[in-house]
């Protein structure tokens, strides 16, 4: 029996909610395939936690991570806490410490979900986001605090080895897809360093890769792009920011944030990868059992496929597909199911599929 260590750090808000019903549906899926069983340890870190002790991670605690094989990670985000501190506070900690430089967001019209796109079929993307450095490196200050002429400088960091391994990354996983295409996104124009060094560094990898066709766009052309010729593009890589504005974009395009999954990985597999809906806490919805879960159901796909468990991974998005094509879907989709019933469709389809 395969047994994998589990971190499930639910967060805050609908993170809890789509965490345990993430973990409901594991639970079931471990059980029917018998091959392998998680080991699921909660860890209560959260803004609740925070407002309680001063921190969200205990000190050692991104070490104590690193004994697990995957980290199930739900939200983090509340109303009593601002959202940099928040985020500065969990989810940034554990994937630099953790070295998850990856973070690799697919995007897809699922069966029986609408899409504002005029045209959507087809529409099958892969955004690679650097999830290292960047805009996101926490670099830069402010100083004459009180004064009218105050500065805030926000520095975005870009190292030739940062920027090398995440492109040799997209490459590779391009590589794996039907259309083998890359798009490199930057703003070059206007950002004469870290952005030129991103489309230098991509043409130097790009001549391991001939099987790989690719192309360029400014951040603010494949907005365009996205919307108006989606079928165009299959795997894009962008910078940390970037990649951050274009998958929420990626996500609304097929349907709903609610149902957008990532990973963010350490492909060198050193330390445990995080796998997370794309979305936030949504205090609007929290607490009512309104959270669509299919995005966390998604995420706990890309976990399996992480782990090698490819088998279960292909029967759960299927499971999933099967759901949303029935058109049992949660409020942010035009339905009205709730968690508990999308849960509960989706473990009827698993045990029928076993
Ligand atoms: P955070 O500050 O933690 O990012 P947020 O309040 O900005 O959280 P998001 O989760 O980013 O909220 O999402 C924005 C809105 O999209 C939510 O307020 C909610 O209405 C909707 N939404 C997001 N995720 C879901 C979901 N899983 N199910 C249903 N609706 C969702
Ligand atoms: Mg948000």
């Amino acid at each position: 029996m395969r047994e994998y260590r589990l971190a499930a750090i639910p967060g805050d808000g609908i993170g809890t909610e789509v965490i345990a019903a993430g973990l409901e549906v594991l639970d079931l899926v471990s059980a029917l395939d018998g091959g392998f069983r998680f080991e699921a340890e909660h860890l209560p870190w959260s803004s609740e936690y925070y407002l309680k002790h001063g921190y969200y991670i205990p000190a050692g605690g991104v070490d104590y991570l690193k004994g697990f094989d995957a980290i199930f990670f739900g939200a983090v985000g509340s109303q009593q806490v601002p959202d940099h501190v928040s985020l500065w506070g969990l989810r940034l900690p554990i994937a630099q410490g953790l070295d998850q430089y990856a973070n690799v967001r697919p995007a897809r019209v699922l069966p029986g979900v609408g899409s504002p796109l005029k045209r959507s079929e087809g529409v099958d993307w892969v955004i690679i986001r650097e999830n290292s450095e960047g805009e996101y490196a926490g670099n830069g200050g402010r100083t004459h605090q009180g004064f009218p002429h105050e500065v805030g400088t926000e520095t975005a960091v870009f190292t030739r080895a940062g920027v090398e391994r995440i492109h040799r990354f997209a490459f590779e996983l391009a590589r794996t897809r039907e259309r083998k295409h890359l798009t490199l996104v930057t703003k070059s124009n206007a950002q004469r360093y870290g952005m030129v060094l991103w489309d230098e560094v991509f043409a130097e990898v790009a001549g391991d890769y001939p099987d790989v066709t690719t192309d360029r766009e400014l951040v603010d052309a494949v907005t365009t792009r996205m919307v108006a010729k989606p079928q165009s593009l299959d795997v894009l890589v962008a910078t940390n920011l970037h990649a951050d504005i274009l998958s929420d974009l990626a996500a609304a395009l097929s349907g709903s944030l609610g149902i957008a999954p990532t990973a963010n990985l350490n492909p060198e597999r050193q330390f445990p990868s995080m796998f997370e809906p794309i979305h936030g806490s949504a205090f609007d919805i929290a607490g009512k059992g309104l959270a669509n879960p299919v995005a966390t159901f998604w995420t706990a796909v890309m976990m399996l496929e992480h782990l090698g468990e490819d088998a279960a991974a292909t029967r759960l998005m299927a499971a999933i597909e099967s759901v949303t094509a029935a058109g049992v879907l949660t409020g942010d989709l035009g339905g009205t199911a709730t968690t508990a019933e999308v849960t509960q469709a989706v473990c009827e389809r698993l045990r029928a599929a076993y």
